[in-house]
């Protein structure tokens, strides 16, 4: 199908011709059509609001869930009872105040009003946009246009009417350009048909001035959380993964100059950063796309979308994204990245400290470890993860059978020995088994160090091989002179000098860690006692600097 393609950015020209264009979408829309509207939020996908079928193509073209249903657009609070019954006197009060503007109001629905565009609800959503065209448009077909937001389903929605040809184009019989939009993240959803008013979805219009006219609004837990299963959210649309580009986003919160830091520590290059104008230069090898400086809200609105949106012609695999506090319109920016992110969001502000801690077999390790604990440290033991891992999943044992075939028993348990001969002094062979244990172990373990609170450890052999490190805030080789750990080994694991040394020397060198980590904590006496006390200053020294350097920002 062809779609029309009207510019009506500019309206101060041929006045005859705008009438003409905007006639012809009012004609469309009175026949059943689609037509992409402009709006000041974001673009909408229209069809007449009392028309089943035409609002059954909407659901169509986006690939939208049945359950969540439209806002009816309409030119001001004159119409509301034509769609709306028990209207409490608050609708007009917000309506003279905010109208034309981005706030929807959820009311009783007339009978009238069809199921298609409100999903089957008792209630129905409407408001009246802040933008020339769509008001002349509806003026002109007299009825009230149901849209929701003109993206296809699940994708970030669209700020200007090129977004929604590459939606939809094709699929629609017209999409009138009205410019980008100024606003750029959806209406604020607040629910009348309860006391207080609820705040179902945030958006274009802050709940701060809501309250300041009409006193206390609850907030609907989807706002700012994702919610279990069994969990309804007041707005259909909000229990849906919205607005989510093509790949995985992580959201990072707390005071700007510490998200920037955390999102410096685990973007590797060729990552994709939405980020603040003023972090942008700290990230050199990664694809930038920046919100506007950080105490600019409405840039941030605005461009949110089309930051989101911007990844998905590029190659990135992951997405990280710096996020304004809750306050005014950042509670509209942070949950659309949220959402955007399925809630993987990271607290920059926490006092979690991870540190990644590795160095050879015999160097003391172990004692280092214990030291942590004592200063109430957790210590995730990367092997254990594997094993745990590995022993829940058919796909990471297929995988690993795929390329090492006969490691696996019959009854699908692994043989260690068999798998290590195989590797061992193999290099191309170990990267092949690290490539696909990394796959495998990195998101578990990602998983467990975002649920760390305070003082945490990582212990891990492949720290870097790994990239685990880049989810550390310090790294630490344990070393130790080679004679002394020759003798360690030799009584702790009773096995002869010759074995000892062979071991020592299939492992990279003190050199290599000291080379890599951040700090170094040798172990050169012959006192287990002693290397306790030593490896206790030590991280009560780190831990403490950390802190103050988190503090601080
Ligand atoms: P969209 O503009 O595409 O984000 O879709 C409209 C939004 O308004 C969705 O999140 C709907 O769930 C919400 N909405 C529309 N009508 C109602 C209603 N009657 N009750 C609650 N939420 C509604
Ligand atoms: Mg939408």
């Amino acid at each position: 199908m062809q779609t029309i393609y009207y510019d009506l950015r500019d309206t101060k020209g041929q006045q005859k011709e705008i009438e003409d264009k905007i006639s012809a979408a009012a004609k469309i829309l009175r026949e059943g059509g689609l037509v992409g509207i402009p709006t000041e939020t974001v673009y909408g996908l229209g069809a007449d609001g009392s028309n089943p079928a035409a609002v059954r193509r909407i659901f169509e073209v986006k690939g939208r869930p049945q359950d969540n249903p439209l806002i009816l657009h309409v030119t001001g609070a004159q119409w509301l009872p034509r769609y709306c019954v028990d209207i409490p006197p608050v609708a007009y009060t917000l309506a003279r105040k905010f109208w034309p503007g981005p706030l929807t109001m959820i009311l009783k629905r007339q009978p009238g009003v069809p199921d298609e565009t409100t999903a089957g609800l008792d209630t129905v959503g409407i408001r009246c946009p802040n933008h020339p065209v769509t008001l002349a448009i509806i003026r002109e077909a007299g009825m009230a246009i149901a849209a929701p937001s003109a993206n296809t389903s699940g994708r970030p929605s669209c700020t200007t009417a090129q977004d929604v040809m590459e939606d939809v184009g094709g699929r629609v019989d017209m999409v009138v350009d009205g410019g980008p939009c100024t606003v750029g993240v959806e209406s604020t959803v607040l629910d009348l048909t309860c006391e207080p008013p609820r705040l179902l979805r945030p958006g274009g219009l802050p709940v701060e001035d809501i309250e300041r006219l009409i006193g206390h609004v609850d907030v609907d837990r989807a706002v700012v959380a994702s919610l279990g299963p069994e969990e309804r959210p007041g707005a259909p649309g909000m229990k849906y993964r919205h607005y989510a580009p093509k790949a995985p986003v992580t959201v990072v919160t707390g005071a700007p100059m510490n998200s920037a830091r955390e999102i410096e520590r685990r973007a590797g290059p060729g990552a994709g950063v939405i980020c603040f104008d003023e972090y942008a230069h700290l990230f050199p090898q990664q694809l930038v796309h920046s919100l506007g400086p950080s105490n600019d809200k409405q840039l941030q609105a605005q461009r949110v979308f089309e930051a989101l949106r911007s990844f998905d012609a590029t190659g990135v695999t992951e997405i990280f994204a710096q996020c304004p506090d809750n306050r005014g319109l950042g509670l509209a920016v942070s949950n659309r990245l949220k959402k955007a992110a399925g809630f993987h969001v990271i607290d920059a502000d926490s006092q979690r400290i991870i540190l990644g801690i590795t160095g050879g077999t015999g160097a003391g390790k172990t004692s280092a470890l214990d030291a942590l604990r004592s200063l109430g440290g957790t210590v995730i033991d990367c092997d254990a993860v594997y094993h745990a891992v590995l022993s829940g999943s058919e796909d990471f044992k297929n995988a690993i059978n795929e390329k090492f075939p006969g490691v696996f028993s019959q009854e699908g348990q692994l043989n260690r020995r068999k798998l290590g001969q195989e590797v061992f002094a193999k290099r191309d062979r170990l990267d092949q088994l690290n490539a696909i244990v990394f796959r495998f172990l990195i998101p578990e373990l990602e998983r467990l160090v975002a649920a760390q609170e305070g003082l945490c450890a990582l212990d891990a052999v492949n720290l870097f091989e790994s990239g685990l490190d880049r989810l550390c805030d310090r790294t630490i080789a344990v070393t130790a002179p080679t004679e002394l750990r020759v003798k360690r080994i030799m009584g702790r694991d009773r096995i002869s000098e010759q074995y000892a040394r062979l071991r020592i020397n299939a492992q990279k060198q003190d050199e290599y860690y000291r080379g890599k980590c951040d700090c170094e904590l040798n172990n050169a006496t012959e006192s287990p006692e002693e290397f306790r006390k030593d490896a206790l200053l030590f991280f009560e020294r780190l831990v403490e600097s950390i802190r103050e350097e988190k503090r601080h920002g």
